[in-house]
Formats: C-alpha cells, structure tokens, sequence
C-alpha cells in the first residue's frame, strides 16, 4: 500500500515514511492510492478479537511495510494502558449507546490513536537510524495526549507550545505534570492562534526544519487517521450480531474533521455504516458545508471559545481528504477548490450537495452551550450517567437523526473529570477524581515561559532539539 497526495504532487510513499511526514511537499495530504476494503466473511472473522488484535489487522491492511509480528507488538503495548476493553460501548437508553474513546492516559479519545503513534514513529525512526522533534501547538486535548504517548521515548523529544492561562487547570497538570526530559512545555505568553501562528514559521522555515529535524503529530498525521479507524469496526462488531448485515449509524463530536474522517474510511472500505452524523458546536463550519455545500473558515477572530472547547476550531484542516473522495480523487480539482479559498473566502460544492448524504452518508448538526447543559442534565436525570460536553454534543445532535432499526452510536471523546466547571454548571454535582489525578492535579508543575518571540523559540529549539 502506497500514499499519494491529495493534490497530486507526491512519489507515492510506503506507510512508515508517510507518517513522519506532515503536509505533503505540495501542501496536500496524504491518502491510501486505494481504499484496502473488508468483505463480510473477514468482518464476522473478527468478532472473536481483542482490541490490539483487531487494530493489528485493520492497520496491518493500510502499514503493509510493517511485519505482521512487529505490528502486533506495537499494538498490544499502544492499548496496554487501557482498560481490558479498551473501548467499551454502554447504553443511555434505547436509543442511544456510547462507544468509549476516553479510557486512555489523558481522558480524551486523542489517546486511542496517539498511543499506537507513539510505537510506530517510534519503530519508523528505529527502521531509519533517525530522530524526531515534534513541535506542536495545543489548546488542551492533543498536546497531553501527545506527551502521555511520546514521554522518555529515546529518538523522540516534544516541544508544545500553550497559550498561557488559557487551559484548565485539568488540562495544565495533565502536561505539566511530566518531567520526563524530552518534554518541553512551552507556556507562550499569547493565545493559542500565537502558538500555532509561531509553529508555522518555524516548520515552514524548510532549512530550519531539515536542521532541527522537526515534525508534527497533529490531526493530519496518517497514523491517527488510519489508528482511529478501528474503532469503528470495534464498534459495530460489538453493536451488532453474529450474521447480521445490520447498519449502524454513529455521531462524532468533530473539530478539524479527523476523527469522523477515520469512519468514513470505515464505510469506504466497506464496513456497513449508514449515517455518519457530524456533530458540531458554535463553531459550526463544518455543520454549514454539510448543510449548503460551501465551506467558508472563519477567521481567530470568529471563532468562539465555548464550554466544547475540543471542537473550538476556525478551519478543519482534515477536509480536504473528504473533497479529494467528492470530485472523484481528481487532484486538480482539489487545487481549484483551494486556490477559490484563497481568492474568495469560500468555496462551494452546492451542485453535490445531494451526494453528501446519498454516497458518503454524512449528516450533520448544531449544539449550543445550552443544549450542552440540557443534554448533560437529561441524560443524567435518565440514566445517571455523566457525559462531558463533548460528548453531549454528540448526544443532542445524534437524536435528530435516530431511524428505527439503525442502532445509534456516538462517540464518547472525553471524560467529565476533564471539564468539571460545565459539569458542575448543568447538574450541580463535584466530580470525584481518582487518587491517582488528585496526585496529578497535586503534583509540582515544570515549564518554559516564553513571548510570543519566533527568535526566541528558535534559539531554545536549537538549544535542546535531539540530533
Ligand atoms: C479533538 C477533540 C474533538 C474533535 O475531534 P476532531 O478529530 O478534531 O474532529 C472532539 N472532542 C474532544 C474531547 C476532542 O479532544
């Protein structure tokens, strides 16, 4: 299996040296040449797997230049942190179950794919006598994940930039906890748009970057899309039985459009998934194309800071690999729709609006800060269970798409304990932590403060990037 760009300008690359990639050199991203698919004789094969089991046979179809033995070690150790489950699924009621992302290190569904990243970048670099600096920016969720999956790796060492006193205090612990030495938090006296305008400076200075040997693990990176599609099967194979065909619809509390991109790797390759519900917040560009056919980013300045902070984003930078599938894996067409972007704000793909549903099954929706809180209330009035914010996006927006029949299941992307504020704002209750986050939240917190100075970020790289 090789990957190609979605605009068109890459020598297709094996998985191994694809992941260690960012965006490709023509600014597009990286997508399999063709979609590996799975009949239903394998899929009923499955159902008697673990979950590394299972992930060792879905990745094994898209990293065909790792040996089966080294990619079941990867992944046993990946999902080792877990719960024996790893992804449990549990009913709200009976319409609604939830697959569990967030049993991971971090509490968010960022851990099932960062995890497996760990192992194989890790084992890519190995394979290559080479080193890694990630250099990332993070309002929260990525960033831990990121340090709880590459922390005291030999041929790894993460810079994360972070706006300073805009997390929660969750979140700041969860990476400032770490002393591992290969990880530098870099706490940026601006907002996360500073952090991320900084990361793009310096990994578009090419000279720099070759020196320095920096990369980037964010939501483009090919080994969390194709990670994260397991889970989709896991899913279904557990909603569903023995023989049965049956659909199943899922929603996806989505951002940057990568998660929900990995499930419709899922139908593509032929796992009998109907509906494909985005689920968006405030910030619902992705809600408007699915409903209009034009997608318009906003600009920092737009973007909203709501309670679903995760799904905060202005542009989702995972679309493009959806636009590639639209306009038939035309190259120059996905060029045309960006170079429109450019020039006008906007681009518009009104005339497929009616393929988005009828071909690719996606659907979407709008949740508010109070349907948040209602959503949180209702389901906790029902049935006692408490869902983050996120995941109650999910929730409002999956009922406006239940059919009879078609089992609904929606992603569950992070713990309450992670946004206790919003917690204790819709039902009034103080979340218990574990002992072993009291030790987190409780324990001494190490890192860098730095300006929003591209000269000064540069000079402590240089200063303490591996080589
Ligand atoms: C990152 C994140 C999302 C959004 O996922 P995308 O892949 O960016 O669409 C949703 N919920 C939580 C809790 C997250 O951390």
């Amino acid at each position: 299996m090789q990957y190609i760009s979605t605009r068109g300008g890459m020598q297709p690359l094996p998985y191994c040296e694809t992941l260690l990639e960012g965006l490709a050199p023509d600014g597009g991203l990286a997508v399999p040449e063709t979609m590996p698919t799975v009949d239903g004789e394998t899929l009923e094969r499955w159902r008697a797997l673990t979950y590394p089991q299972l992930a060792t046979e879905v990745l094994g179809l898209f990293a065909t230049d790792i040996p089966r033995a080294d990619l079941a070690r990867m992944t046993a150790a990946a999902y080792e942190p877990f719960p024996e489950a790893v992804v449990p699924l549990r009913a709200i009621d009976e319409d609604l179950t939830l697959v569990g992302l967030s049993e991971g290190p971090t509490l968010a569904f960022k851990d099932m794919a960062m995890q497996f990243l760990g192992q194989v970048v890790e084992y890519a670099l190995e394979r290559k006598g080479s080193v890694l600096n990630i250099l990332g920016a993070t309002s929260g969720d990525t960033g831990s994940a990121a340090e709880h999956a590459l922390r005291g790796k030999d041929r790894i060492s993460v810079f994360m930039l972070s706006p300073k006193g805009r997390m929660s205090a969750f979140q700041r612990a969860q990476m400032f906890s770490l002393d591992d030495e290969n990880i530098h938090n870099i706490v940026v006296d601006g907002v996360f748009d500073d952090c991320q305008n900084l990361v793009k400076k310096l990994a578009g200075d090419l000279d720099f970057k070759r020196a320095q040997n920096l990369g980037a693990v964010n939501s483009i990176n090919l080994a969390r899309i194709t990670a994260q599609v397991v889970y989709y099967f896991w899913a279904w194979l557990r909603a569903t039985d023995v023989g049965g065909w049956t659909e199943v619809s899922f929603t996806v509390p989505s951002g940057n459009f990568g998660n929900i991109l990995s499930g419709f790797f899922a139908k593509q390759m032929g796992l009998p998934i109907r509906r494909l519900v985005l689920a968006a917040n405030e910030n619902n560009v992705l809600d408007e194309f699915f409903r209009t056919g034009v997608y318009r980013p906003r600009s920092a300045a737009q973007t909203l800071a709501t309670s679903s902070p995760s799904m905060d984003i202005s542009k989702a930078s995972n679309l493009e690999r959806f636009i590639f599938e639209l306009v038939g894996r035309d190259a120059s067409r996905v060029v045309s729709a960006w170079k429109d972007l450019d020039d006008k704000g906007h681009f518009d793909f009104t005339a497929d609006l009616s393929r988005f549903i009828e071909e690719f099954g996606i659907v979407s929706g709008t949740s508010t800060h109070a349907d948040r809180l209602a959503t949180i209330e209702a389901v906790y009035d029902a049935s006692g269970d408490i869902i983050d914010p996120h995941t109650a996006d999910g929730v409002k927006v999956a009922r406006e798409y239940i059919e009879p029949g078609v089992p609904m299941l929606v992603l569950e992307t992070a713990k309450p304990q992670k946004f206790a504020e919003t917690i204790r704002e819709a039902i009034g209750v103080e979340l218990e932590y574990p002992s072993e986050l009291r030790a987190m939240l409780d324990a001494p917190q190490r890192t860098t403060e730095m300006a929003d100075d591209e000269h000064e970020l540069r000079a402590f790289i240089e200063a303490n990037a591996l080589r």
